[in-house]
C-alpha cells in the first residue's frame, strides 16, 4: 500500500502556514530523496493568459526550496500546447509564464520550455505499452535526473478529471507525443446547443472548424486534440464515442510512464486540491470550484496521488452530493480509466493510506 500525504489548510501560526507545510509534506514524502546536484524538473502548468486557478507561484517557492535543501538544481518546465492559446510556442509560453507571475524573483529557479521553440524538440523513450512502444518526450524532460510533478487537481472534458498522470502524461509530451495521443478522437457538434460563437475556430490549431449559424467540424482536417471540446461555452462539441475518451487515458497513463521511467527513484507529486473547478486551466475563462478547498497531497506514488485526490474530491459536500463521481457527473467521463491502467502498469498503487500531517 502506497503512502499519501495531506496537509490542510488552516494553520494559526507562522511556522505552521501553508508554505510551511508545502515544504514539511516534501520532508514527509521525499525522506528517502537524495540529489547529488540533480537537475530537477518542476513540472507545472503556467496558466494561460486570463485564467487565475493555475499554481500560485510563492507556494511552489516552497517547492523549489525544498528541492535545493535536498541537493537539487531545479527548474520550472512545462511544454508546448496543440491548440492557439498563450502557450503555443516558446516565445509565447515564456512571456504568458512571466505574466503570470514565473520570475526569478518570486520562485527562485528558471523556466524552460521543454520542447523547444515549436514543440519538436523530443527524446525517444521505449516504454511496453499497450499502444506504445515508444514515446517522445519533450528533451528537457528527458535529460533531467528527476520530475516533481506539482498539479492543480481539477476537472477536465477528456478525461474525466485532471490530476499528476495527466500533468505528466500530455504535460511532457512533445508536439509530435500529444499528436499521437490524440489522433483518434473524432468531435461531434450538437447543433441545438451551439450557439455560433466561433470560439472553437479561434482555438483549432488545425483550422478544421467553420462556424456560420453553428459550428462545422471537417474531420478530415481535424487532428484530435479536443480543444474545441474544452473551449466551448456551451458544452456543444460532444465525443460520442466514449471509447476514444478511455483510449486516451490510457495512452495519457503511458506517456507519463515514459516521462518517469528512468526517474520513478529521485521523483515526487503533489496534488493542490484546491480551486477544483469543473474544466481545465487551458480555456481563458473558468467556472467556479465545484467544492470548497481541501488541502494538499504528496506522494512518491502518481497512481496514489490521483487516487487519493479523486476520492476526497468525490467524498465531498458540493452541489452534487457527497460520494457522487463530480467530475463525471459533469463531462460524462469516467476518469479512473487512467488510475486502473497506470497501476496496471505497475506505475503505482490505487490502494494508499492517507497521513495528515497537518499537526506537524
Ligand atoms: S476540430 Fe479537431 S483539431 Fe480542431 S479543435 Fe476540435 S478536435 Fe482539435
Ligand atoms: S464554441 Fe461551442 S457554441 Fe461556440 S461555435 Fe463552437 S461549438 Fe458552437
Amino acid at each position: 500500500m502506497s503512502q499519501v500525504y495531506f496537509a490542510g489548510l488552516s494553520s494559526s501560526t507562522k511556522e505552521d502556514n501553508l508554505l510551511q507545510r508545502v515544504k514539511r509534506l516534501f520532508e514527509h514524502a521525499g525522506r528517502d530523496i537524495r540529489y547529488d546536484d540533480d537537475i530537477v524538473a518542476v513540472k507545472l502548468h503556467f496558466g494561460e493568459l486570463g485564467i487565475d486557478t493555475y499554481m500560485r507561484p510563492v507556494r511552489v517557492r516552497s517547492i523549489i526550496e525544498a528541492v535545493k535543501e535536498a541537493g537539487g538544481k531545479p527548474f520550472l518546465g512545462d511544454s508546448n500546447t496543440l491548440y492557439r492559446g498563450s502557450r503555443g510556442n516558446a516565445v509565447e509560453h515564456q512571456i504568458t509564464a512571466a505574466r503570470n507571475g514565473w520570475l526569478m524573483p518570486a520562485v527562485d529557479a528558471p523556466v524552460i520550455i521543454a520542447d523547444g521553440l515549436y514543440g519538436h524538440e523530443f527524446n525517444r523513450q521505449k516504454i511496453d505499452g499497450e499502444h506504445f512502444k515508444e514515446v517522445k518526450i519533450g528533451a528537457a524532460f528527458h535529460q533531467a535526473d528527476a520530475i516533481i510533478g506539482v498539479t492543480h487537481f481539477k476537472g477536465h472534458g477528456m478525461t474525466g478529471f485532471g490530476g499528476t498522470l495527466k500533468n505528466l502524461g500530455m504535460g511532457c509530451a512533445s508536439r509530435a507525443g500529444k499528436l499521437m495521443m490524440h489522433y483518434n478522437v473524432r468531435p461531434e457538434v450538437d447543433t441545438d446547443e451551439c450557439i455560433g460563437c466561433g470560439k472553437c475556430a479561434i482555438w483549432c490549431p488545425a483550422d478544421a472548424i467553420e462556424v456560420e449559424k453553428c459550428a462545422i467540424i471537417d474531420l478530415e482536417i481535424c487532428i484530435g486534440c479536443g480543444e474545441c471540446r474544452i473551449v466551448c461555452p456551451e458544452g456543444a462539441v460532444k465525443v460520442k464515442d466514449s471509447s476514444t475518451n478511455y483510449d486516451l487515458q490510457e495512452k495519457v497513463a503511458e506517456y507519463a510512464h515514459g516521462a518517469l521511467i528512468s526517474k520513478y527513484d529521485k521523483s515526487l507529486f503533489y496534488n493542490f486540491v484546491m480551486d477544483v473547478t469543473p474544466e481545465c486551466d487551458c480555456p481563458p475563462w473558468r467556472k467556479g470550484p465545484m467544492i470548497a478547498d481541501i488541502g494538499i497531497l504528496a506522494s512518491r506514488d502518481p497512481v496514489a496521488v490521483d487516487q487519493a485526490a479523486f476520492d476526497l474530491v468525490k467524498e465531498a459536500p458540493g452541489e452534487l452530493e457527497a460520494g457522487v463521481d463530480k467530475f463525471c457527473a459533469v463531462h460524462d467521463v469516467d476518469g479512473t480509466v487512467q488510475l486502473k491502467h497506470a497501476e496496471k502498469m505497475g506505475m503505482g498503487e490505487r490502494d494508499y493510506e492517507l497521513i495528515d500531517i497537518s499537526s506537524g
